[in-house]
Formats: structure tokens, C-alpha cells, sequence
């Protein structure tokens, strides 16, 4: 059935008859891209989620990119973000010319540290290299301090992109990730590991009109068909401008409809991941390894879930892991702290930069956590990591 070497891989898509069939529709109808299913599916996750619009992209990355555009990221201008995040956290401000810097993680929560920005915020200011956006990461699908970030940028004037890819269908203080009720710009994932996938995918929110009308030319090479936004009048039908330098990040109408169809089931898949997620927290309880701290106001989407082997387990992170891989458990580690990629090392960061991050990466492992994920699987994961505690004590 899959072509994963792992038994039980750490996450995997949930794809049903119905979402295969709405795919197949699709693909026997006039449009297979610009159809009318991005439209209801743009429509159907602003609703879920509180926002005003949202507009549907090729990848989260691309997502972050034109985020990054729409709020002006340019050369000479610095983005922060964490350090415990894929790079395409990252790179998207690189992709504008701009200069990056992380802001380590607490080491409870695993997000961004409130504290740390705030430090960071008061050195920054008196040296007059303050961020222009702050990409906070909701690290396996909790929601970071949003409102505490916003704060700070009331007092310190940056705009803020949620990088909410982990966190579809998650809730902070009431309201849904991707509500944008404290950040300029919310950017989702639909990649197959991720909560809900349309193949590749990704979608931004805003309750922005202008950044919606300028993230929907940055799609589409910067091409507008408006005579609102057009430099003349049209002179016919035919008539577009192209105002600035796009890109072609559209999602297809095939993905579309997979992404409106696996819509239709997140709630499902939150209720599994949690039940998955819970049953780990109880089983594994009694063992010395940390795990992520959880917030009161706060609904995870439980996208990952990390334990941390404490030196008191018995064994080494890399014996555990390695242990799991061979017994056919396709554990992973997230993440290799972003400044300790050779790329950002050659920009000047250092190992040792963001202690906090870099010590909790080297405990981290990710165990599998999927909508599907079998009882009898997930014994077999916990008895494995009890048994080999037990034979190191
Ligand atoms: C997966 C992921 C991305 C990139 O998503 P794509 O849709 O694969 O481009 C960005 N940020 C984080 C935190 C992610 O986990």
C-alpha cells in the first residue's frame, strides 16, 4: 500500500472514497485549474476560520513568500522568527532580499519566547534594528502567546505573519487560528503530513481588503483584471496590467476540491489527534522524558508530538531513535534549529546562538501521530519505549 520503508510512519495524509471521487469529478469537468472550486474552498475556510478572505496558494511556502511582499519585506529590512521551525519560516524573508533573526524558544510551550523577543525588542530598539515582521511559529499546532506578541508590536511597530502551518483547526483564547484577530496575515499548510492536504497547498488569511487584492496579483505574476486596479482604463476585454512582479503560485482546482472535501473532515481528524495525543501524555506519563507544556486557553491541532529523552531515560536520544527506526517506526525529529543549516551559518549565525533550541532539538523525537493511526500501532510505539527504559535501568 505505501511506499514508506516504515511500518508506521510519523505522519501520513487520511484520504477517503469521497475525497477521491470529488477529485475525479474534477478532473472530468471544463477546469482542472481557475475553476470554481478555489473560490468555495478560499470561501469555506475563511468561514472556519473567522477571517475576512483567504486566498489559496501552491504551498504554504509560497504563502509565506508573498506575505512577506504584500507587507513590503524588502532589502535592508529584518524578519525574526523561531529557530524551532522548517526553514521555509526562514527563507521567505531571504526570498525579499531581507535580513533574517530568530528569538529562541521557551523551553515549556517550545513557541517563541515572549521574554526573548521582548529582550530582543528593547536591545534592538536602542540600535534602530527593529523587525519589520515577526513570523511567530505554532510549533506542533499549538497556538503561540498571540496576544502577548501583538502587544509588542503595538509598542514596537512590526506586523506580524502567523506561520499557522502546523496548527489548522487549532483555537487560541476562544477564537480559531487563522481568525487573524492578532496578526496582519495567517498562512496555512495542505502538505500530506500536515492536518488536512490538498497534495501541495498552502492558504493565507487577512482581514486586510488590500492585502487580500495585492496576495491575489502576487499569485498570479502581478496581473490584475480590475479596472480598479488597472494604471489606465481597459481598452477591451482582453485588457489586463500587469502592476508588479508576480509569481505562479495557484493551486489547481483539483487540489482545491480535495482541500474543500478533507475540509468537510477536519473536525474528525482533530477529535482522533487528540485522542492519539492523550493517550501518549497518560501512557507515557511516568517515564523521564519532557513534553510540550499546554496552554489553558488553547486548543491544539496536535500536527506533531514530541518527547523529549531526558538523560535520566537511560539511553541516548540517537539510541531511542535509532531503536524505533529499526523496529520499523518512521520517527523523526523536528526541528534542526534554522541558523544551524550551513546556508545560515555561512550568514554569520553559530551554533550556540539560541541555546534553548538547540538543546531541546538534541532530545527531540517526533512519534507518529496521524489521523488512521491504528490502538494496536500506537501500543506497539509505547511498549517499545517503555521496554527499552526499563532494560536501561
Ligand atoms: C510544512 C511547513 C512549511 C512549508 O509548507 P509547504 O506547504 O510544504 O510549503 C512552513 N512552515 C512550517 C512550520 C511547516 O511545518
Amino acid at each position: 500500500m505505501t511506499s514508506s520503508p516504515f511500518k508506521i510512519p510519523y505522519g501520513r495524509q487520511n484520504i477517503s472514497s469521497e475525497d477521491i471521487e470529488a477529485v475525479v469529478e474534477v478532473l472530468k469537468s471544463d477546469w482542472l485549474t481557475q475553476g470554481p472550486n478555489i473560490g468555495t474552498f478560499e470561501k469555506a475556510v475563511a468561514k472556519r476560520c473567522r477571517a475576512d478572505y483567504a486566498i489559496a496558494v501552491n504551498s504554504a511556502t509560497a504563502a509565506l513568500h508573498i506575505a512577506c511582499l504584500a507587507l513590503n519585506v524588502g532589502p535592508g529590512d529584518q524578519v525574526w522568527t523561531s529557530p524551532n521551525t522548517f526553514v521555509a519560516s526562514a527563507n521567505c524573508a531571504r526570498y525579499c532580499g531581507a535580513e533574517i533573526d530568530f528569538v529562541d524558544i521557551d523551553d515549556d510551550t517550545l513557541n517563541m519566547s515572549i521574554a526573548a523577543l521582548e529582550n530582543k525588542l528593547a536591545e534592538s530598539a536602542s540600535s534602530g534594528k527593529l523587525p519589520k515582521v515577526v513570523i511567530p511559529v505554532h510549533f506542533a499546532g499549538q497556538s503561540c502567546d498571540m496576544a502577548a506578541i501583538k502587544q509588542l508590536s503595538l509598542k514596537y511597530g512590526f506586523h506580524i505573519v502567523e506561520d499557522a502551518s502546523h496548527a489548522v483547526g487549532a483555537e487560541y483564547k476562544g477564537s480559531p487560528v487563522g481568525s487573524c484577530e492578532y496578526s496582519d496575515i495567517t498562512v496555512f499548510s495542505f502538505h500530506p503530513v500536515k492536518i488536512i492536504t490538498t497534495g501541495e497547498g498552502g492558504l493565507l488569511l487577512t482581514n486586510s481588503e488590500t492585502l487580500q487584492n495585492r496576495l491575489l496579483r502576487l499569485r498570479s505574476h502581478g496581473i490584475t483584471r480590475d479596472p480598479d486596479f488597472m494604471q489606465s482604463a481597459p481598452i477591451g476585454d482582453w485588457d489586463y496590467h500587469q502592476v508588479e512582479l508576480g509569481f505562479n503560485y495557484r493551486i489547481t482546482d483539483i487540489q482545491a476540491v480535495l482541500g474543500l472535501s478533507q475540509l468537510g473532515k477536519l473536525d474528525e481528524f482533530l477529535l482522533e489527534r487528540q485522542k492519539i495525543v492523550r493517550r501518549y501524555r497518560r501512557e507515557l506519563a511516568d517515564l523521564p522524558i519532557k513534553l510540550q507544556g499546554e496552554i489553558s486557553d488553547s486548543r491544539s491541532a496536535n500536527h506533531l508530538f514530541v518527547i523529549r529523552v531526558l538523560d535520566s531515560f537511560g539511553c541516548t536520544r540517537r539510541e531511542l531513535f535509532d531503536l524505533l527506526r529499526s523496529n520499523g517506526i518512521g520517527v523523526n525529529v523536528h526541528y534542526i534549529p534554522v541558523h544551524m543549516q550551513p546556508y545560515y551559518q555561512r550568514l554569520g549565525f553559530q551554533t550556540g546562538d539560541f541555546p534553548l533550541a538547540e538543546r531541546y532539538y538534541s532530545e527531540a523525537i517526533s512519534l507518529p501521530v496521524f489521523a488512521g493511526l491504528s490502538h494496536s500501532d500506537q501500543d506497539y510505539v509505547i511498549a517499545l519505549i517503555k521496554q527499552e527504559h526499563s532494560h536501561r535501568i
